[in-house]
């Protein structure tokens, strides 16, 4: 059986983490955990969400997957890559559709089995900047990034996965992560 990589894709405030961290206590998959410049948010811990590092750290690693968010950088590590799949033939990831994407290609490339599928959270943008200001972000940063998943053209992204996980914002979070953990399982 060939492994499988979940790539989690969709903008800043859509539940993405929220729906992986449910799924994996659900499925007992791993994750790759990401490298980044980007400063940790309340509640985020050095390890779980990131590797919290400095632009310096972030260009001694050896990493197989960079990408520029917002001014800040995001990386796979070759290390982390490993790690997510030591007790389980299926990991999560949390990325863009550009980094995806190259995984995509990085894998046929180096001959890898790994299956990489693309699933894009889909969530209205009003309710992404609810969320962002809910969780504590400042509202210049709520503007940048709102402004930044416009000029990404993000949303356009969503025609080009291999399934759209669409968040109905009157449910509840525990039924939306059941829906997903459901998506997951039939894949
Ligand atoms: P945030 O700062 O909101 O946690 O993440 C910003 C964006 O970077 C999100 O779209 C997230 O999916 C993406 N991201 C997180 N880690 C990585 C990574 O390792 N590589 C790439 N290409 N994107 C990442």
């Amino acid at each position: 059986m060939s492994k499988k990589l979940f790539c989690i894709i969709g903008p800043s405030g859509s539940g993405k983490s929220t729906y992986v961290s449910y799924a994996r206590k659900e499925t007992g998959y791993g994750e790759i955990i990401s490298t980044t410049t980007r400063i940790p948010r309340i509640g985020e811990v050095n390890g779980k969400d990131y590797h919290f590092v400095t632009r310096e750290e972030f260009e001694k690693i050896p990493m197989i997957e960079v990408d520029e968010y917002s001014g800040n950088l995001y990386g796979t590590a070759q290390k982390d890559l490993d790690h997510a799949y030591v007790n389980s033939q299926c990991a999560f990831m949390v990325i863009t559709y550009e980094g995806a994407e190259s995984f995509k290609k990085l894998f046929k490339e180096l001959n890898l089995d790994i299956e990489v599928i693309t699933i894009f959270v889909y969530t209205p943008i009003e309710e992404l900047e609810k969320r962002m200001i809910h969780r504590g972000d400042h509202l210049e940063k709520v503007k940048e990034r709102i402004q930044n998943i416009k000029n990404r053209k993000e949303y356009e992204n969503k025609d080009k996965v291999d399934y759209i996980f669409e968040v109905d914002v009157n449910q509840t979070i525990e039924d939306v992560c059941q829906l997903f953990v459901k998506l997951i399982k039939s894949i």
